[in-house]
């Protein structure tokens, strides 16, 4: 027997009629492109957005179509992405820190048919423009005024199409089951493969993220998503902030640390989201000018492992909560949150500590397993590590026409590519990515361990271990570490410092100080460059090759 409930399609411009509908004066704050801080509201985001859809059926964008975004987070943004959206056509978020091979790559494997492009962009679209053939048309966001300087031939210019056509498109009023967005992974290992996401999961993944001991947003919050919108949809701040009708703050293309800082205090932010790199720089910036935080109350952090001394710095010395979360383009984002339970809520917060500093638990709608290589289950004792596998309604079930073949093991899970092992609380924690995880005379070293730790001393500024080639253990770890500036340090005092903190035969073999490390498109350490730097690197009592 079915049930007698309303047949809903969960589709995601349901989203933006709420906001219009309940939330119309709400503000979307951007520092935009061109420089200044633009206001409007979810009502005028909405009206502009339906003129977007017109714009699109105008060109001949048709349902199923690849309409892609090369931009900052902005007001702007969101109305491209509603305006796709809505009409049936898939979002394609393109990654603007890609390698320009890598863009053309994925621009032809998804066969973009329009590129929206913020000013930023313009030149390395127009040198390579031969390399995108599926490209018809591209559109620049900015005014008429700007659109002077742009040396994109046949371009046209986002306000004229705002101005010339009228806002009542049709939206919706297809399965919710539509491909929605698309966006690729950053391709650490091959090229990159597009997740399809859905109107229905992109809902689902909404209702989710709202729950309390999730992101736990409310209409009351001011939300600064500094995760950019083609990383995972902003961990789905673009369709959660409208749903819940939370005042939006985008930080468009500055997000060093005065520039997040600024528009912290001067919005009144409450909430925010980045990687740990983006915290980072705030925590320098803050500490460096004596800066405050006097409206700011939570912070998630994701998308690497979040360092002690930054979950510490921040509650210690401005008071804010912050949350750890995991997850991966592949779900949607976000699978797990490391918020305490009643028991752990319980314990002091010295105590809490250690689970906080885990990626976290799964909420409902995200299942988790842990298996060995032959797929096996694995007991959640907090210990025993083995591969993460995932599978619920917003996770990835096959990649875009079918790249890498059949992706799910027999119950349908979703093999994330991370180790991890899941304690007697339920909260997993990420060990490594399985090609970065040291392999070191049969047992396992977690690189991120090390680095998180060695990450605290006061003298490091980032951290980063890798395994380098050993004749006796196969693989041992070697510590890199940028110091902040002014400061000089040796090696001898990194490897003092993690003593006692982490397993004696985890000790790096060597520590190497470095002017950079490399960050990937995404702002997490890029460890591919980096084993490729030190691929020849000899560890201190090991004879060089002849
Ligand atoms: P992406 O699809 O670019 O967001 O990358 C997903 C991958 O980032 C995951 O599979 C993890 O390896 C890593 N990752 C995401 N969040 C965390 C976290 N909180 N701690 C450690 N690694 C993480």
């Amino acid at each position: 027997m079915l049930g007698l409930m309303q047949n809903w399609p969960l589709t995601v411009d349901r989203i933006l009629d709420h906001a219009k509908t309940w939330h119309d004066d709400r503000e979307v704050v951007s520092r935009s492109v061109e420089g200044p801080i633009v206001r409007t509201t979810y009502a005028q985001l909405h009206e502009r957005a339906k003129r977007i859809s017109n714009a699109l059926l105008a060109l001949g964008v048709r349902p199923g179509d690849r309409v892609a975004t090369l931009a900052w987070n902005t007001g702007r943004h969101m109305e491209a992405w509603y305006g796709i959206m809505g009409i049936g056509a898939v979002c394609h978020t393109l990654n603007p820190r890609l390698f320009a091979d890598q863009l053309c790559y994925i621009i032809n494997h998804a066969e973009d048919r329009i590129i929206f492009v913020d000013l930023s962009f313009v030149p390395t679209l127009k040198e390579h423009r031969a390399q995108m053939p599926t490209v018809q048309q591209f559109v620049v966001m900015t005014d008429r005024e700007h659109m002077a300087g742009v040396d994109l031939p046949g371009a046209l210019c986002f306000e004229d199409l705002v101005e010339q056509h009228a806002p009542d498109a049709t939206w919706g009023g297809f399965d919710e089951n539509t491909a929605c967005g698309l966006c690729y992974t950053s391709g650490t290992t091959g090229n990159p493969k597009g997740v399809l996401y859905s109107h229905r999961s992109n809902f689902l993944h909404t209702l989710v993220t709202l729950q309390t001991d999730v992101m736990g947003l409310s209409g009351r919050d001011v939300i600064l998503p500094v995760v950019p919108m083609f990383h995972a949809n902003a961990w789905g701040i673009a369709f959660s902030a409208p749903a819940v009708g939370a005042k939006l703050v985008m930080p468009g293309p500055k997000m060093d640390g005065a520039s997040i800082h600024e528009l912290l205090e001067s919005e009144g932010v409450t909430f925010s989201a980045a990687v740990p790199t983006v915290w980072q720089m705030l925590l320098q910036h803050l500490r460096a000018t004596n800066g405050k935080l006097t409206t700011l109350k939570r912070v998630v952090i994701g998308g690497s492992a979040v360092p002690e001394a930054i979950m510490r710095g921040f509650r210690d010395e401005y008071g804010v909560d912050v949350t750890h979360a995991w997850g991966m383009t592949e779900t949607s984002p976000l699978g797990t949150q490391a918020t305490p339970t009643h028991k752990i809520a319980a314990l002091p917060y010295e105590e809490q500590l250690k689970f906080r500093l885990k990626q976290g638990r799964a909420p409902a709608g995200v299942e988790l397993k842990l298996t060995d290589d032959e797929g096996a289950r694995l007991p959640h004792d907090g210990t025993t590590f083995g591969r993460l596998k995932v599978r619920g309604p917003f996770i990835v079930r096959e990649y875009f026409k079918g790249e890498g073949g059949d992706i799910l093991d027999p119950e349908g899970f979703f093999d994330t590519g991370d180790v991890a092992t899941i304690d007697e609380h339920g909260f997993m924690q990420i060990t490594d990515r399985a090609k970065d995880v040291i392999k070191s005379g049969g047992e396992w070293i977690s690189s991120i361990e090390i680095e998180n730790i060695a990450v605290g001393h006061p003298k490091a500024e980032l951290a980063a271990v890798i395994g380098v080639a050993h004749p006796k253990w196969d693989e041992r770890p070697l510590l890199l570490v940028k110091l902040k500036p002014g400061e000089t340090a040796t090696r001898e005092e990194f490897l003092a410092y993690l003593e006692g903190k982490i397993a004696k035969w985890w000790t790096p073999d060597d520590v190497v100080f470095v002017d950079e490390i490399p960050l990937g498109a995404t702002g997490k350490i890029d460890k591919k460059v980096i084993r490729q730097r030190y691929q020849d690197y000899v560890l201190p009592g090991v004879k060089a090759a002849e």
